[in-house]
């Protein structure tokens, strides 16, 4: 009998196992992720409408106690509905009703239980993430080396990327700081400029449609991802460089177990509306502490982006005091260079003097530390908690609205847990937080209630810095509504009147011509979504730009409750709608050689259209410059020739379709 058994349980091992795999979908099941342990190696698949947009890709992690990558074998599932209703004023929807079916693919290694992967699947994003169990009870923490999670796309794929930079270079030592240029419709196989690419990562699947990829959910208890091109064509996610803020910090990740990683989210769409609309950065992560207070939006003017470092002096700041105030604004940003500029004494002068005027101040700070070189101060104050909570107890006392902190340059889990801390102080001390040279934030609005913003994006210092951005302007702006800008608010920082990026507004003197009209200055106000907005419009503007941009401009909020992609495509133009209150402003702007009529449907009533026309002595050479036909390749617009002649006008309407042209580098604005 035993012999019988012996040779039974040989046969058995001699078989090949059987692969095992499980589904999950989205409660309108057209959106399913399928995950399976063939070979003793997690993988999932991702279809929508029965279309592949994710083939079979790795999943996993290796870590000091295991691997976690091979030798498993799909013991459970267990799968739930989610429903969560919630709002958060930061972002680009205040209120947002999540529905989602979670399937928990548990998994085993060598019959003991390793991981589960957790997937959510809401209509057209998925999240998950991993749970790692101890493999003994006394096992109470670990140490992640690396993860498998990969991404392989289906032949035909083309990307919308940016590449990570690399560490410890730049401006004083500054990066990595998420400031590259977008590269639109790029085929795969590439990896950047050798560093991978940040998040998020937007792909184009022939004509099936879009996937965008990102994580959320990540704190002090990990690092940030990257992604790795491989030559094949597919991605992985990777752990930061370990050159990144001199080699200090690790690159690997420690955990405390049983613990779960952060989510990586792919939102999957047939066209560009659940992309712009996804809320999914928010729909899984929770709270990590409540707001000490109501945390309001503001507008607000700052010096440094026309008239930089020299002018962070005091009179200088008492102009744009007044200027906020005659703008109707809430806030100035007191930029680099205070502490030795203006000094703490007048700081307090100004800030008394900013409060009589009902206008608050941020200021600035250099996040450093041992981490870079950047000459700007204050410095080694942010990066400590005692020097932290005793500035934060000044600026208290001064009526501060916020800070800026800048100069992170590195997303390892000790620089992670510093934008926490930061945070947390913050909030203590009721301080919103906006931050500069910075990662990307993920989930941070839901998860930090006095978070505000971020740069993480090529922003309007780099239209100052050279005319290269000045001329790509509206090609990088039609991006950032698909990409950068859907999963997180982006501090840009722009909307200038200025014609010219020098502190005189005068183009016989240096400085980078701006290429956009006026209207699409106003269109980006809108289109850009941040909490917490700082115009680069100067003192100067109140006289010398059309007064109904500068009526505009004093009228926009900053907070919206609801956001409805129109039209458009990464690169080319984009047309949109956000909601405050119960007022619609439909925007759009065009990057493309050629006008481009667009077409918004609009209920009946009263409606304020702001639109440009195109000067007809200018519109002839600006149409040499480009040539005839409107190209399909996505190279960004250089010049034009044009000169914009924005107008503003009241209409009614009776109801539906309202047409609009918008030239190449103009934009509409209809508030409805
Ligand atoms: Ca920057």
């Amino acid at each position: 009998m035993k012999k019988i058994a012996l040779i039974f349980s040989l046969v058995l091992l001699a078989l090949p196992v059987a692969a095992k795999e499980e589904r999950v979908a989205g409660p309108d099941g057209r959106l399913v992720v399928t995950v399976s342990d063939e070979g003793g190696k997690p993988t999932y698949s991702v279809t929508y409408d029965g279309v592949a947009f994710v083939a079979p890709s790795p999943l996993g992690l290796k870590a000091d106690i295991g691997d976690f990558t091979a030798g498993l074998a799909l013991t459970g599932f267990a799968r739930e509905a989610v429903a969560d209703d919630y709002s958060v004023p930061t972002i680009k929807a205040s209120t947002v009703h999540y529905r989602a079916n979670r399937g928990v693919f548990s998994f085993a290694k060598d019959g003991k239980p390793a991981i589960d992967i957790i997937f959510q699947v809401s209509a057209n994003d998925i999240a998950f993430r991993y749970k790692i169990y101890p493999p003994k009870p006394d096992t109470k923490v670990c140490v992640i080396t690396e993860e498998a999670t990969g991404y392989k796309f289906p032949d035909g794929t083309t990307s919308f990327l940016s590449p990570m930079m690399g560490p410890m270079s730049g401006f004083a030592r500054t990066t990595p700081s998420y400031e590259t240029d977008y590269r639109a419709d790029e085929p795969l196989g590439k990896n950047g400029d050798g560093h991978g690419y940040v998040f998020p990562a937007l792909f184009r699947n022939g004509n099936d449609g879009w996937v965008l990829l990102s994580e959320t959910g990540v704190n002090g208890t990990y690092c940030g991802g990257r992604l790795i091109g491989n030559a094949d064509g597919s991605y992985r996610l990777a752990f930061p460089m370990p050159e990144e803020i001199g080699g200090n910090g690790t690159s690997t990740v420690g955990l405390a177990i049983p613990g779960c990683t952060p989510w990586r989210t792919l939102t999957v769409a047939r066209d560009l509306k659940p992309i712009v609309e996804t809320t999914v950065a928010w729909d899984v992560v929770e709270p990590q502490y409540e707001a000490s207070q109501v945390y309001e939006p503001s507008r607000g003017s700052w010096s440094w982006i026309l008239k930089m470092d020299s002018n962070t002096t005091y009179p200088v700041q008492l102009q744009y005091i007044d200027f906020s105030a005659a703008m109707g604004w809430e806030t100035i940003l007191v930029d680099a260079l205070w502490d030795t500029q203006i000094g703490r004494e007048n700081m307090e002068k100004l800030a008394a003097y900013a409060k009589e005027k009902g206008v608050r101040l941020f200021v600035w700070y250099n996040s450093n530390g041992y981490w870079n070189d950047a000459p700007q101060g204050p410095r080694n104050i942010m990066n400590r908690s005692v020097t932290r909570r005793a500035e934060m107890a000044w600026l208290q006392k001064l009526g501060v609205k916020g800070i800026k902190v800048d100069f992170f340059g590195s997303d390892k889990q000790v620089m992670l847990q510093l934008y926490e801390d930061i945070l947390v102080d913050a909030n203590e001390y009721g301080l919103q937080c906006v931050f500069h040279g910075c990662t990307l934030p993920r989930g941070w609005e839901r998860m930090y209630p006095n978070f505000a913003s971020a740069e993480a994006v090529v922003a309007s210092e780099n239209l100052y810095f050279g005319q290269y951005r000045c001329d790509r302007e509206a090609f990088s702006a039609t991006l950032h509504p698909f990409i950068r800008n859907t999963v997180a608010a982006m501090d840009f920082g722009g909307s200038t009147l200025n014609k010219v990026y020098n502190p005189f507004n005068d183009t016989a003197r240096r400085g980078s011509i701006r290429r956009t009209s006026d209207v699409f200055a106003l269109a980006t106000a809108v289109l850009f979504q941040s909490y917490v907005q700082h115009f680069a419009m100067t003192p100067e503007n109140l006289t010398d730009a059309p007064a109904w941009a500068v009526d505009f401009m004093k009228e926009v909020p900053t907070k919206w409750d609801e956001v409805k992609f129109i039209d458009g495509y990464p690169g080319q133009f984009v047309v949109l709608a956000r909601r405050a209150g119960d007022k619609w402003y439909y925007v759009g702007i065009n990057a493309s050689a050629e006008s481009r009529t667009v077409e918004v449907d609009l209920p009946a009533g009263a409606y304020t259209l702001y639109s440009d026309t195109v000067e007809p002595a200018t519109a002839k050479a600006a149409r040499k410059l480009h040539g005839k036909k409107a190209p399909l390749t996505l190279e960004p617009r250089q010049t034009t020739a044009a000169t914009f002649l924005g107008a503003r006008e009241s209409r009614t309407h009776k109801g539906g379709a309202v047409k609009v042209t918008i030239p190449c580098n103009g934009g509409f604005v209809i508030v409805q």
